[in-house]
């Protein structure tokens, strides 16, 4: 069923636009089977299930951090993830930078706009999030490549679009001040629910559990 699901929805996905195969809770198993069926990239929300996975799975995909990542966590999360999602905050910035640094890489991130000024969800306010990428844009061991949002949950896939539409002007703002070392590419928004509402509003890495592995 993984195999067909993952299919259908490669098929269904305009050219362009990632698929990042959210797997949080799924088994290294459930996770094979995906890549089988040619999905190459894995999102994980926590670095000690991403650990296990990776240990079996290895570089047969790429991995991306998709949860809320901890200062304490980032040594770790650098061996694993080819990119960080959810960079929301200046400390876990500069922390990623230091790691980075000693470890002679640079990691590739994205920047957690909280999209619906949610007071319980992380990321950075749409209208900070310019003042926040000049502050970590000379950074050399993280590079800035887009911005990611969640987005408030709603039953119709509709009510999201506002939320979608306000991160993609903010991401093409950013995106027109060429910042150095600041390279606008990816724009990560859209879930099972909502990912056809994030392509229509310029999303081109979505984040899909459910639609693929079926019900958590
Ligand atoms: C779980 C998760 C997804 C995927 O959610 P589904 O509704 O299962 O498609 C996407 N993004 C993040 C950050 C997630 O934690």
């Amino acid at each position: 069923m993984i195999k067909e699901n993952a299919r259908k929805l490669l098929d269904e996905l305009p050219p362009g636009v990632k698929l990042v195969a959210a797997a949080k809770t799924r088994t290294p198993d459930e996770i094979q089977e995906a890549i089988d069926a040619g999905v190459n990239i894995i999102g994980q929300n926590y670095v000690q299930e991403a650990q296990n996975a990776f240990r079996i799975i290895g570089n047969r995909a790429r991995w991306h951090f998709i949860g809320h990542l901890q200062k304490n966590k980032a040594k770790k999360a650098i061996e694993i993830f080819d990119m960080i999602e959810t960079v929301d905050s200046l400390g876990l910035a500069a922390e990623l930078n230091k790691r980075c640094l000693t470890k002679g890489r640079f990691m590739p991130i994205l920047i957690e706009v909280n999209s619906g000024r949610e007071p319980q969800k992380f990321g950075v306010l749409p209208e900070e999030t310019e003042n926040f990428i000049r502050q970590i844009a000379s950074f050399e061991g993280i590079k800035v490549q887009g911005l990611m949002t969640m987005g408030p949950m709603f039953g119709d896939p509709e009510d999201a679009r506002p939320y979608f539409q306000e991160t993609g002007r903010t991401y093409e703002h950013i995106k027109s001040l060429d910042i150095p070392n600041v390279e606008m590419k990816y724009l990560s928004m859209g879930m099972t629910n909502s990912f056809r509402v994030a392509i229509e509003e310029g999303a081109n890495i979505v984040r899909i559990g459910t639609l693929i592995f079926g019900p958590r």
